[in-house]
């Protein structure tokens, strides 16, 4: 399973293009194990050391689960830093990069406030960002979650190491209950186990290797 295709995976033409054209022909282990459930809507715990390709694995997951005719969030990552927010958004438009109109915005901290306003009013189908500036834009309304599919925690271990888990519980709180919630992580630790029981719904756990 560990080295499929991504074709033997139900993913749209245009996607598999995309993703052909990034020059990756194979699953990576944590891919190959996530994705299946993932494309069927369920909610996944997955841990796999840094540089596995997690985030191909929720961003093909989040590409092909929208709709891109609609331009409302239908997805929410909230990483722990700008810098790897800024890398997630990054790795989502390439894996879009030939598909038209998918707009994905980076909200973050550290950087002003007001062309984000204007960013957001333009329509936005993914947002990728750090708690307190997504908390900081729901408070004002400027940011609406009443119609989002899919929300990822992407470094879930270190996103609770920088004490964010109360922040990260008033952004989700915004969210609607019937929605998938993947949370992803470098580290399967007791706290993870516990965030997973507090936001996730039966989910599936994949843990690729534990030697980090
Ligand atoms: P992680 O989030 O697990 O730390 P990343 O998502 O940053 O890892 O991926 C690490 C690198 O692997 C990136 O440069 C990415 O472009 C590359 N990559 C991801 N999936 C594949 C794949 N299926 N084939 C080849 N390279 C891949
Ligand atoms: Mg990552």
């Amino acid at each position: 399973m560990n080295t499929a295709a991504f074709s033997s995976l139900p993913l749209n033409p245009a996607l598999l293009e995309n993703i052909a054209s990034l020059g990756y022909t194979h699953l990576t282990p944590i891919q190959a194990e996530t994705l299946p459930p993932i494309l069927e809507g369920k909610d996944v715990i997955a841990q796999a050391k840094t540089g596995s390709g997690k985030t191909a694995a929720f961003g093909i997951g989040v590409l092909s689960r929208l709709e891109f005719n609609r331009f409302n969030v239908q997805a929410l990552v909230i990483c722990p830093t700008r810098e790897l927010a800024d890398q997630v958004c990054k790795e989502i438009r390439r894996l879009a990069r030939f598909t038209q109109n998918v707009k994905v915005l980076s909200l973050c901290g550290g950087v002003p406030f007001g062309p984000q306003l204007g960013s957001l009013e333009h329509g936005v189908h993914i947002v990728v960002g750090t708690p307190g500036r997504l908390q900081e834009h729901l408070r004002k309304r400027s940011l609406r979650l009443n119609h989002l599919k899919v929300l990822v925690l992407d470094e879930a271990d270190r996103m609770l190491d920088m004490g964010f888990e109360e922040a990260i519980s008033d952004v989700i709180s915004y969210a609607p209950t019937h929605r998938q919630t993947l949370l992803f992580s470098a580290t399967y630790a007791d706290p993870i186990r516990e965030i997973s029981k507090k936001f996730q719904f039966k989910p599936i756990t994949v843990s690729i290797d534990s030697s980090h």
